[in-house]
C-alpha cells in the first residue's frame, strides 16, 4: 500500500540509509533516529560494503565490549602482569580472541571528536573492541552508538591515568620499533601487557611509523591491548597504508565520504544537547530561506581583533556570501511583498565579531532587499573544555553550524572541520592570520567536506623513505589552511 511505502522508505530515511540499525530505545536518544528529519537529503550513502562491515562491528562490539566474559579475561591478564615469554602463546592470536584499541582523547571536543572517529576506522579496519577514556566529557553528550554493548571504558579497567602516558613509556610504539627489526620488535610486543601508541599531533618519526604498520607485523602478537592517544583525525595517513588499500576503497568508494559517514554512524548528541540544537533551529533558522554558518575561532586570544571581522566580511563579500549593504534609505518595498531571508549563524567565544556584523545589517539595508537576521547561540569568552554545559554548547553549535546551507570556517580549526563535516558541506575557509593582519586572499572554497590531519608522516610506507605524502595518490591532498597537512578529496 501507499502508506506502507511511506512508512518504510521513512523509517529507511530515519536509519540514514542503513548506517544506524533499528533496535535502540528511541526516547532514551531521540537524536539518533530523528537527526534524518532535519536535512534535505544525505550528502554521502553508505556503501553495502561499509553497512555490512558496521553490522559485523557491532557484533565484535558486543562479544568483547565491557561485561563479557572476554572483557573480563581481557582486563585480568592486563592485571595480573601476565607475560609471554616465549612470544608464541599470545592469546591475541588464537582465533576468535578479543582484541582492543583503547583510545585516550584530549583537547577540545572538536580534537576529541575526530580522534574517535579516526579511532573507530581503525577499530573496524583491524577488528578492535574500540573502548572509550572516561576522562573527557564525551559519554555526558554523547549517546552510546553500539547496539548492546557499552564504548566507553568500565572505571575498573587496571591501567590508571591514560592521560598521562607519553610516548617515552617503555610499553611505547616508538620503543618497540627502535628496539630492533620486525622479528626482535614483534617478541618484544608480545611481551608486554600493552602496546602505547602515542598520535599527539608533535609525536615523533618512530612514533609515526605506526600508520605504516600492518598488524601483520609488531601489532599482531601480544597486543591484544592497543592504548592510543590522539587529538586529531588520521584517517587521511590509514589511506597512504598499502594494507589497508583495498579494504578502505570498498568501504569508501567516495573517498571524501569517510568523516561524513563516520560522523553519522558514531555521533548522536544527547537529549539535553539534542534539546539545544533543535530548539535553536527551530526558533532562528528553520524559516528563513537561506542559511549562511560562519565559525570564528581566534587562535591569538580571546579579545576582539579588527583584523579578524574585516576578514569574515571580506570573505562573505568576495564569495557572495552575504549581501552587499546601501548607504540610502531605498525605497519602501510594497507592503506584504516577501523578501527572501537570510539567517545567518555565528558560532565563537566572543560576541564582538556577531555584534558587528548583526549591527551592519541593522544599521543599513541590503542591495538585493534581503532581510538579514544574525544569531549566535552563546559566547564562552574562554575555552572551558571537560566542563559539562559548556561541552554541550560546543557540540550543539558544531551541530547546528551543519545544518546550514554553506559555511565559513576558521582555518586550523577542530571546532570548524567537525561543524562542515557532519554538515555534509564544502567550508570557505579563512586562512590563518599572521602578524594580526587580514590575509589576502582572506579565504578560499576548500576541496572537500573532509576535516586536516594537522601531524602527517612524512613517510611513504611502500618505498620506506621520506617523502611529501600529499603527492602519492591522488585522494590524499595538502590541506587549504595548513600546507603541511593532509585531507582526502
Ligand atoms: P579547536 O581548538 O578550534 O581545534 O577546537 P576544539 O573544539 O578542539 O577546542 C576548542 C574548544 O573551545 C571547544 O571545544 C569549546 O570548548 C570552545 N569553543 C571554541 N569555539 C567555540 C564556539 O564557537 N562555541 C562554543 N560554545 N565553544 C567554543
Amino acid at each position: 500500500s501507499t502508506r506502507g511505502t511511506i512508512t518504510q522508505s521513512t523509517h529507511f530515511r530515519s536509519l540514514l540509509g542503513g548506517l544506524l540499525v533499528p533496535g535502540f530505545d528511541e526516547r532514551s536518544c531521540l537524536s539518533r533516529y530523528h537527526s534524518a528529519f532535519y536535512r534535505k537529503t544525505m550528502a554521502r550513502t553508505p556503501s553495502a560494503h561499509l553497512i555490512k562491515r558496521l553490522r559485523e562491528h557491532e557484533a565484535l562490539q558486543r562479544r568483547c565490549g565491557p561485561g563479557t566474559e572476554a572483557y573480563r579475561s581481557a582486563a585480568a591478564r592486563l592485571r595480573s602482569d601476565h607475560r609471554n615469554n616465549n612470544g608464541t602463546d599470545g592469546d591475541g592470536d588464537s582465533p576468535g580472541a578479543c582484541k582492543y584499541l583503547v583510545l585516550v582523547p584530549y583537547r577540545g571536543l572538536g580534537n576529541n571528536i575526530l580522534a574517535v572517529a579516526s579511532a573507530f576506522l581503525y577499530a573496524l579496519l583491524t577488528d578492535r573492541a574500540l573502548l572509550l577514556d572516561r576522562e573527557t566529557s564525551l559519554g555526558d553528550v554523547l549517546c552510546e552508538p553500539f547496539l548492546g554493548a557499552s564504548w566507553l571504558l568500565p572505571q575498573s579497567f587496571p591501567i590508571k591515568n591514560l592521560q598521562n602516558l607519553t610516548g617515552e613509556v617503555p610499553e611505547s610504539y616508538r620503543h618497540l620499533v627502535q628496539s630492533g627489526g620486525d622479528g626482535a620488535a614483534a617478541a618484544a610486543a608480545s611481551r608486554r601487557r600493552y602496546v602505547f601508541v602515542d598520535l599527539d599531533h608533535s609525536c615523533t618519526y618512530h612514533d609515526k611509523l605506526f600508520f605504516c604498520d600492518d598488524e601483520r607485523r609488531f601489532l599482531r602478537r601480544g597486543a591484544p591491548w592497543l592504548l592510543m592517544r590522539t587529538d586529531g583525525y588520521f584517517v587521511p595517513a590509514l589511506f597512504l597504508n598499502p594494507a589497508y588499500e583495498g579494504e578502505l576503497h570498498r568501504l569508501f568508494p567516495r573517498k571524501d565520504a569517510v568523516f561524513y559517514l563516520l560522523a553519522h554512524y558514531l555521533f548522536h548528541p544527547t537529549n539535553k544537547v539534542w534539546g539545544l540544537i533543535t530548539r535553536f533551529h527551530d526558533a532562528y533558522l528553520k524559516n528563513s530561506d537561506d542559511r549562511l554558518g560562519i565559525q570564528v575561532r581566534v587562535f591569538d586570544g580571546d579579545t576582539p581583533f579588527q583584523h579578524i571581522l574585516d576578514q569574515i566580511l571580506a570573505c562573505t563579500s568576495q564569495e557572495n556570501l552575504l549581501p552587499e549593504v546601501v548607504t540610502q534609505e531605498p525605497a519602501p518595498a510594497a507592503a506584504g511583498g516577501a523578501r527572501r531571508s537570510k539567517a545567518v549563524l555565528m558560532t565563537g567565544l566572543s560576541s564582538w565579531y556577531y555584534e558587528s556584523i548583526r549591527w551592519k545589517y541593522w544599521q543599513s539595508a541590503t542591495a538585493t532587499g534581503e532581510a538579514v537576521s544574525v544569531y549566535q547561540p552563546s559566547h564562552e569568552e574562554h575555552q572551558l573544555s571537560g566542563y559539562t554545559t559548556h561541552d554541550m554548547k560546543a557540540l550543539a553549535e558544531m551541530y547546528l553550524l551543519g545544518m546550514t546551507d554553506r559555511i565559513v570556517t576558521s582555518g586550523w580549526s577542530t571546532f570548524g572541520y567537525v561543524g562542515h563535516g557532519l554538515g555534509g558541506l564544502t567550508p570557505w575557509i579563512m586562512f590563518r592570520p599572521e602578524n594580526h593582519t587580514t590575509p589576502s586572499p582572506p579565504c578560499r572554497r576548500a576541496k572537500s567536506m573532509e576535516p586536516c590531519m594537522h601531524g602527517p608522516p612524512f613517510y611513504d610506507c611502500r618505498t620506506k623513505h621520506g617523502a611529501d605524502t600529499g603527492k602519492l595518490v591522488p585522494h590524499v591532498q595538502h590541506c587549504e589552511d595548513m600546507s603541511w597537512g593532509l585531507k582526502l578529496v
